[in-house]
């Protein structure tokens, strides 16, 4: 497939530069001075789909980013700096390119020159022809699990239908619903591939528009041409008179939402992605103790749990370092925040399987509970049920208890506004048509789902980035805005939640079958092969044996940067390809992200080196020929892996374990009524934080996330209760 698609594109290249050549080379187009000063964007398939932004005057290219964040980490990402200075030396997609990162640089080079093609063009709305029909087309989009297949239908040069023909989005939830309903009418609607991706499904976005680039292409276009400007709402609407305003409608800040609708509070929710729900809509449930309901459903309407056990447990968990008055709301008051929205908001948790029992603490036999799923709960995807109709039918009845209530969604939250004297008074916003809104109210309640999103944050206050399973758009961007008006943090650096291990690189397309995909994965995911972290020490996972996280696969949360190396020498790449994998491969799969594939114990693997090389391509595999050239690979000091090695200088295959994580922990400090403190410990009184941005507080620095199992979307309906009871009241009297 990927060699057919090059070979599409190489055609169309072969197109423009012929073009070019129509007026002079490359290297020469800039000096013609036929730019049209602006900034052009063009796509193209590299390792995933890399897009170039090129920004040029009459004469030159003034400046140029590069989105390479479907490539390799460690190759196509790391070369990001030098193609930009390589390109804004040339002043053309003439340039040398970066080794070891081949099909980045390539892509690069082809979508500079489209995009460089668009710039030479004086804007005309003349595209190149293409023919009529339906063209068929596929792209790697979020899940692993296989690309989406699209038929694009033209007529009389309007792309006329966008037919999604084959899908794995849905296999792991329901954000691809966003791109059906909003994406493919917006690109029928302007007829321009510079549609924005819907916030919250980038990657299937991207791979819908990769599918109607090749259409055009094979349709004997260019698909340079249909990157048209779409014009951008500069206008500034103001939004006025709410008692309370929610920042982000995930779970916590829904349930912010319907606790103060239910105390009769005017209500105003943004939600920066397409779809309510956040990464709460992707969870199995929370943990909840003694709930009335859940006792009612699941224990002959008695006590399931000792209440007082799990305080005493966490107490002791996080040895001193949170805010046990904020612990005890979240242990006590887990099962009557649960009946709450179970009575007033329709929620329910009847999901398959019953109440699930603690990960570690084999005695709390029911301790979370899990969502019913949609459909009469049958619909689930591999993560868990699909629950996005209960988060809008709960935001249906809030907003049915005040003519006012409503709630925009595509809208960002950028910044609290303040009055004169530096209170909260609002926040402003950002739409995705480019309209700004500055929304009013007394009180604002802040659920933005914490920082996985951002790679400064995690850099600062965690150390690294980490590959994410979550959604990224939750990338700090509440704590931010809170800590801008004096807002203060608290156990930042809590360890990532991180329960899923697999390859560093998922590969999407069919590169490998799904059986190699499957060895692949044991490779990286087997426990009995020596391993060192990227530091060069071994890596035997964290000892947790005897403590409280021991049986939890959050070990990998404790790896420098989230991953590790399993080495593999020449000789035992030579036995697995005439023995097959040992026993103890058998158990070497990953939950919620296998990818379908199997092999059998004790089989040779035949083709073990292909399955390497493409991992190597993919940046999933290095192969070192000794451990100096190893230890420069990984980036480590070569005498401590020399000494994890035992000095045993070979040729090794290292297969990169990467953790996925899920979100972060650590936010804004809080007291026990979710109100943001400041440094000093005084309250910022009509401005709360929830969820995972304020979760911190009921964790320990530098530890794992409480690990007993449900407890950050048990914190969702505890924090999102009292904040929305507690903002509707200030309001109240602030009248
Ligand atoms: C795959 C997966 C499975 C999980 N399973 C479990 C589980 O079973 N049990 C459990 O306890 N936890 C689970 N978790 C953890 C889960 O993240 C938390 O439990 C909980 O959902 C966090 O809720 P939240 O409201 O803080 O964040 P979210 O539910 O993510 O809500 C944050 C919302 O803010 C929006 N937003 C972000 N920035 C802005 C902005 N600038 N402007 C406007 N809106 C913005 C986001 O789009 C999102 O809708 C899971 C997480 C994942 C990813």
């Amino acid at each position: 497939m990927k060699n057919f698609k090059m070979l599409v594109l190489l055609i169309s290249i072969l197109g423009v530069l012929a073009a070019c050549a129509g007026s002079g080379d490359l290297s020469s187009a800039a000096s013609d001075g036929t730019y049209v000063p602006g900034t052009y964007s063009a796509a193209s398939d590299g390792i995933g789909t890399v897009t170039v932004n090129v920004t040029v005057d009459s004469e030159r290219i003034t400046d140029i980013t590069l989105d390479l964040s479907g490539e390799t980490e460690s190759l196509g990402q790391a070369a990001r700096d030098s193609l930009v200075d390589q390109i804004m030396t040339a002043q053309s997609a003439e340039i040398d390119g970066v080794s070891g990162a081949s099909a980045t640089t390539d892509a690069v080079k082809v979508a500079l020159v489209k995009a460089l093609e668009q710039a030479k063009r004086v804007k005309t709305s003349k595209k190149i022809d293409v023919a009529d029909g339906t063209y068929t087309a596929a792209a790697p989009g979020f899940s692993w699990t296989g690309e989406v297949t699209c038929d694009v239908t033209f007529k009389d040069n309007v792309i006329t239908d966008i037919a999604v023909t084959e899908e794995h989005e849905t296999y792991t939830g329901e954000w691809f619903y966003t791109v059906l309903d909003k994406y493919i009418p917006r690109i029928l609607e302007t007829q321009s591939l510079s549609v924005d991706s819907v916030t919250g499904a980038t990657f299937s976005s991207n791979a819908v528009k990769a599918c109607v680039a090749d259409a055009i292409e094979m349709a004997g276009g260019v698909s340079s041409d249909w990157y048209t400007d779409i014009e951008k709402s500069s206008a500034v609407k103001e939004i006025k008179g709410y008692d309370v305003i929610v920042v982000g409608l995930g779970g916590s800040g829904i349930l912010s939402y319907c606790s103060a609708a239910a105390e009769g509070a005017s209500v105003f929710g943004i939600e920066a992605a397409g779809k309510l729900g956040g990464n709460s809509a992707c969870t199995y449930g929370p943990m909840v103790l003694n709930s009335v309901y859940l006792k009612d459903l699941y224990n002959g309407g008695k006590d399931y749990i000792n209440e007082d056990d799990v305080y005493n447990t966490w107490i002791e968990y996080v040895d001193g370092d949170a805010r046990p008055e904020v612990i005890k709301k979240a242990v006590y008051e887990s099962g009557s925040a649960l009946d709450f929205f179970v009575d007033k908001f329709d929620f329910a948790f009847e999901g398959v399987g019953g109440m699930l029992g603690s990960f570690v603490k084999r005695e709390w036999n029911k301790f979370w509970c899990v969502y019913t799923a949609d459909n009469n709960n049958t619909s689930w995807n591999v993560l868990g049920p699909n629950k996005t109709y209960q988060f809008d039918r709960a935001m249906g009845i809030a907003k049915g208890l005040n003519d006012k209530n409503d709630f925009m969604v595509e809208l960002t939250a950028d910044e609290l506004i303040t009055d004169a004297d530096g209170n909260v008074i609002g926040v402003s916003c950002s739409y995705y048509d480019g309209t700004t809104y500055n929304i009013y109210g007394e009180s604002v309640i802040i659920a933005t789902g914490g920082f996985l999103g951002s790679d400064d944050m995690m850099e600062e206050y965690l150390g690294s980035t980490v590959n994410t399973l979550g959604v990224t758009v939750n990338d700090g961007a509440g704590i931010r805005m809170a800590q801008a008006v004096g807002g203060a943090v608290m156990n930042m650096d809590v360890l990532p939640m991180i329960h899923i291990s697999q390859v560093k690189h998922m590969i999407k397309n069919d590169d490998l079958t799904a059986d190699q995909k499957a060895v692949l994965t044991a490779l990286a995911l087997t426990t009995d092969q020596l391993s060192v972290t990227t530091e060069g020490k071994i890596w035997g996972g964290e000892d947790l044996s005897g403590t409280e996280d021991e049986g939890l696969n959050v070990e990998i949360c404790f790896a420098p940067g989230y991953q590790y190396y399993v080495l593999y020498t020449e000789d035992d790449i030579e036995a697995i390809a005439s023995a097959g994998l040992r026993e103890s491969f058998a158990k070497a799969t990953s939950m919620f992200m296998g990818q379908g594939g199997t092999f059998e114990v004790g089989v040779p693997v035949a083709d073990i080196y292909d399955i390497l090389s493409v991992g190597e391509e993919y940046g999933n595999v290095i192969k070192a020929d000794s451990i100096s050239e190893l230890a420069y690979a990984i980036g480590c000091d070569e005498k401590v892996l020399e000494k994890s090695l035992g000095g045993k200088d070979t040729v090794y295959y290292a297969v990169i374990t990467a953790g996925y994580s899920y979100g972060t922990v650590g936010g804004l400090d809080i007291n026990e009524n979710m109100n943001v403190l400041r440094a000093d410990g005084t309250v910022i009184k009509n401005l709360f934080a929830v969820g995972q941005d304020s979760e911190g507080v009921t964790n320990a620095s530098g530890k794992a996330y409480t690990p007993w199992g449900g407890q950050a979307q048990s914190w969702t309906f505890v924090s999102g209760k009292i904040a929305g009871e507690q903002a509707a009241r200030v309001a109240a009297n602030t009248k």
